[in-house]
């Protein structure tokens, strides 16, 4: 459903851009029906990058990205089918209006031709399917709401249209633990409803077990990439060990990343590229560029 194809973003920074950035360099994933891909990174690796160029919030400077093989075109068709959701959610509200206002304006947009009662129940059971309490959170302030509230009402404003693809960028780091496993198991709901959730996150939390794959990104480059539980089980790629071995486990020793002192995948054919480890578990060369 999803496509990126060698997506390449570069930044023109400093006075009269003289600089440039590459955020995003030459990265290809996709993101099936039904399916929660988790994009890994640490902070400034070009997830959020990645997430606004699939919103059309932001162009590719090389590269393509599809969804149902349609490039992606911003405007109103887009986003019936294609919506994200970010970190912070006191910033998609106005703090001037109540809370439900949100969903006025998609009825404005897709649907001005619903009659009043109809609408409010297609909101009322939208906030049911997140499971919140219609009647406790609609017609309040954003103020008299938590963070998890709100945020769950940004996912049933997405409900609210054909989706079929979500963006979901770092929307459980601003939540405390028990309302985190509340938006996660409404991920997981809304991929058993066949969408595709892309799931940005930098920290190896809990939502990754959600995602059947996981691509780990580095310095805007994929660095690793397949099935979770081989991507966790056993990561091939030197940045990947680190990144697992930063996180205190229970049930696993701690073990410091082996410095690199060659490259794992060079023989194997990859130069500079990803090479297929074993089936669908893709890695890049260990010493990614030097080879
Ligand atoms: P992440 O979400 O993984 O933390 P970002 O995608 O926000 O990373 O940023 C990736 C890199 O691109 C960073 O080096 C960041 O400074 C740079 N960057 C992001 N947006 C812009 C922009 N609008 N102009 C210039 N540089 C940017
Ligand atoms: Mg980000």
């Amino acid at each position: 459903m999803l496509k990126l194809e060698n997506v390449t973003k570069v930044f023109k920074v400093g006075t009269l851009g003289g600089r440039s950035v590459t955020a995003v360099d030459a990265v290809s994933f996709d993101v099936r029906p039904g399916e929660v891909v988790s994009l890994i990174g640490e902070s400034g690796s070009g997830k959020s990058t990645i997430g606004r160029m699939i919103l059309g919030l932001s162009r590719p400077t090389s590269g393509s990205i599809t969804v149902d093989d349609v490039p992606v075109r911003p405007g109103k068709d887009y986003y019936r089918s294609v919506q994200g959701v970010f970190q912070d959610p006191f910033s998609c509200y106005n703090p001037v209006f109540k809370a439900d206002r949100v969903f006025r304006l998609i009825r404005e947009t897709y649907y001005p031709a619903a009659g009043e009662a109809e609408w409010t129940e297609r909101v009322r059971s939208a906030v049911r399917d997140v499971r919140l309490n219609p009647d406790e959170v609609l017609g309040k302030y954003p103020h008299q709401l938590s963070g998890g509230q709100l945020q769950r009402m940004l996912i049933a404003r997405a409900l609210l249209l054909d989706l079929r693809l979500l963006v979901a960028d770092e929307i459980t780091s601003m939540l405390d633990a028990s309302t985190r496993i509340d938006v996660l198991n409404l991920l997981a709901e809304l991929k058993l409803r066949g969408l595709g959730v892309l799931y940005v996150t930098h920290d190896l939390s809990l939502g990754n077990y959600l995602a059947e794959r996981t691509v780990v990104l580095r310095g805007g480059s994929v660095v690793e990439m397949g099935p979770t539980a081989d991507v966790f089980g056993d990561p091939l790629h030197p940045y990947t060990r680190q990144l697992l071995a930063a996180v205190p486990r229970l049930h696993a020793p701690w073990e410091d990343a082996a410095p690199v002192e060659s490259c794992l995948y060079h023989e194997r054919g990859a130069t500079g590229g990803l090479v297929e480890a074993e089936p669908g578990h893709f890695v890049a060369c260990a010493r990614l560029r030097d080879c």
